[in-house]
């Protein structure tokens, strides 16, 4: 199974993403993750994106691209994948497009998760709490002001893509607003018509 899960920063794509790991037993490549990786480790990618992040802007092109291209790569992406958090442009949704015809590999869905803008501060600050209550540090960019700036990025770039899969045929459309269980639930739903057996149904 090879996914795509759209929305908004705040909007559950991680935690949806993490649940889907599990019953399906694929893996979920999240270019924030990775990016956030490089940041750490100081490599010339995480040199090049730590300032974009902690500002809230988009990561160029090239290089979100560049490491989807080799993550796709690796064996343990044979048997699928979530993509959460990439394609964020629609140069990058057509580059995929592009990688995925040169493998002979086709998408089984782009699931947008729609969430009302105005849960989306809450929902940061929450995991925010949350981070710091585990000890863990919060993200440089889980910020008022550099969340304005994602939400900006996704309306302005990120958004185009709904039209995008919409025209393509692929893209089913979640509410977010309803509760984790449930939204998990209704994309299990949309799996499930389309052919998709979970690890956990199938065992
Ligand atoms: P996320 O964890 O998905 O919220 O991503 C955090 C930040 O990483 C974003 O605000 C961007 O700066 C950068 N980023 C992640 N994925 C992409 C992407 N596909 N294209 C450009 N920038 C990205």
């Amino acid at each position: 199974m090879r996914l795509i899960l759209l929305g908004p920063p705040g909007a559950g794509k991680g935690t949806q993403a993490g649940r889907l790991v599990e019953r399906y037993g694929i893996v979920q490549l999240s270019t924030g993750d990775m990016l956030r990786a490089a940041v750490a480790a100081g490599t010339p990618v995480g040199l090049k994106a730590k300032d974009i992040m902690a500002a809230g802007g988009l990561v160029p092109d090239e290089v979100v691209i560049g490491i989807i291209s080799d993550r796709i790569e690796q064996p343990d992406a044979r048997k699928g994948f979530i993509l959460d958090g990439f394609p964020r442009t629609v140069g990058q949704a057509e580059a995929l497009d592009t990688l995925l015809k040169a493998k002979h590999l086709e998408l089984d869905a782009v699931v947008e998760l729609r969430v009302d803008e105005s849960a989306l501060l809450k929902r940061v600050e929450t995991r925010v709490a949350e981070m710091l209550a585990r000890g863990e540090t919060p993200r440089a960019d889980d910020n008022a002001e550099a969340l304005a700036k994602r939400l900006h990025a996704y309306r302005d770039q990120t958004a185009p893509l709904v039209e995008y899969y919409g025209a393509h045929g692929s893209l089913r459309t979640v509410d977010g607003m309803m509760s984790i269980d449930d939204v998990t639930k209704e994309i299990q739903r949309i799996l499930g018509g389309l052919g998709a057996s979970g690890a956990a149904a199938t065992a």
